[in-house]
């Protein structure tokens, strides 16, 4: 909360300062696009109690509702709507029956072996790594606790049509799931672009009997669908269900996301302590609007004994104007309806990110993220495209699981943080989706055609 603009800005143009640890640049130990904040984390403020949002939807400075008037009631009543089902027996049991037998959780704690014994710490000994297999829900990413949460809500408002944004597809493929699953009317806006990019997503979405609505204005890009989708619901707000597919956007968005996707970071506390009976010592996930990482940490802002540890998409470098290093390199503003940190110029203009994983390539960030930032309780670091490549690759081979490009950025990390830490302490990384999806991609980038030969 002390860190100023100001102050932001002058990090911004320091460099490729991590921020964290109560918005003190860190101490830098590499020059490249990533640096790491001093080896064990300073303790980090107390915040016991941790009630947020408040009552308006802030966190701290940050969230809020900056939207037209005529959705002031649609949120109100949204988060009227919200709270009542999440009180309600009956809408939890029928969400919890769902998750099970449809969505396939719980999701393993899974022990990554070798890949424990391949970084050492920096007392010589290792870590140990484990993996939160959220890329083995139904549909392959965490995306689908968050799409089934809202519609469910959708179904008992007696809303009939839904409506959401996608970048990649995913969201749109979860989203397009449910409202199959649930017998839901489904419009997903994607722009034209991604459209072209991610033709195989729009096929599945399609497939399952979605609409999906081509966005060409802007850059044609993941902002553009946004902006298209609200456009949509400001039209059509007494019929339609927005299902906003990560924790920003205006109150009450940023806290019902998190909400159903916190059930990561209940499972988590309960298969640590099944495991070995304690806590982790660090909580890690990628971070693109912030949705897998705040359902990883929630659970645990108050144990402050527990480091979390965000990672954004740093392109081909925080440095150059390719990336989509939010928190690392932007400044605080208003997008898509709330106040957060994001890539802006002078005059409060987008600046369009970059990232190889197009899940990652969002010019904003959920507001919680800018709070948990500011106050020092989270710190948040970048990897470029090219590390995260290496990290895909590294845990397909020394794991057999083939990581969404977006959770190989939480990998792409490790080094770093591992270097930090001392033999048998404990790090859950979130793995926040399947790489199958980024299969066609990647082939672009890596020339495997030497592979297993000795
Ligand atoms: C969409 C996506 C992300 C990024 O979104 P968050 O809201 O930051 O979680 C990360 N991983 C995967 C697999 C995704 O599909």
């Amino acid at each position: 909360m002390n860190l100023t603009a100001s102050q932001t800005r002058m990090d911004a143009g320091r460099g490729a300062v991590s921020r964290g640890s109560r918005g003190i640049p860190a101490r830098v130990t590499r020059s490249s696009t990533s640096v790491r904040v001093a080896a064990v984390a300073a303790p980090q403020k107390s915040v016991t109690e941790y009630e947020r949002p408040d009552a308006n939807g802030r966190f701290g400075r940050f969230g809020g509702k900056y939207v037209p008037e005529t959705l002031i009631p649609a949120l109100e009543q949204l988060e009227k709507d919200f709270k009542e089902a999440l009180a309600d027996p009956s809408f939890k049991a029928t969400m919890d029956g769902i998750l099970k037998d449809y969505v396939g959780r719980e999701t393993p704690l899974y022990y990554a072996e070798r890949l424990s014994e391949y970084y050492k710490t920096g007392d010589g000994g290792h870590a140990e790594i484990y993996l939160k297999r959220e890329d083995l829900n139904h549909t392959g990413a965490h995306k689908i606790n968050n799409s089934l949460g809202q519609a469910l809500l959708c179904k008992r408002l007696n809303k009939q049509r839904i409506i959401a944004e996608t970048g990649a597809g995913q969201h749109g493929v979860a989203t397009a799931t449910v409202c199959a699953r649930l017998g839901l009317k489904c419009i997903v806006y994607m722009g034209a672009k991604d459209m072209e990019r991610q033709a195989l997503n729009v096929f599945r979405m399609r497939l399952c009997g979605a609409e999906v609505r081509p966005v060409h204005s802007g850059t044609a890009t993941l902002k553009d669908a946004t902006s298209e989708a609200i456009r949509d619901w400001v039209t059509n707000v007494e019929t339609t269900h927005y299902i906003l597919g990560s924790a920003a956007g205006p109150h009450p968005y940023p806290m019902m996301v998190r909400e159903f996707q916190s059930i990561i970071g209940k499972e988590t506390r309960k298969q640590c302590l099944e495991k070995w009976g304690g806590k982790p010592d660090v909580l890690m996930a990628c971070v693109g609007g912030g949705s897998n990482a705040i359902g990883l940490f929630h659970e645990f802002v108050n144990d402050t004994d527990v480091r979390l540890v965000g990672v954004e998409a740093g392109g081909e470098g925080v440095d150059t104007n390719k990336h989509a290093a939010t928190l690392t390199k932007g400044s605080p503003g208003v997008l898509h309806g709330s106040y957060s940190y994001l890539l802006q110029d002078d005059d409060g203009q987008i600046i369009d990110p970059h990232s190889i994983s197009a899940g990652l390539d969002y010019p904003g960030i959920g507001p919680e993220h800018s709070f948990l930032m500011d106050i020092g309780r989270a710190e948040y670091h970048s990897v470029t495209d090219k590390e995260a490549l290496d990290a895909f690759q590294l845990l397909s081979q020394l794991e057999g699981i083939i990581p969404a490009l977006e959770t190989s950025h939480a990998i792409a990390h490790l080094p770093r943080l591992i270097a930090g830490m001392q033999n048998g302490q404990r790090v859950v990384i979130n793995c926040s989706g399947r790489g199958d999806k980024d299969i066609g991609n990647a082939m672009k980038f890596i020339d495997l055609s030497g592979a297993g030969k000795q």
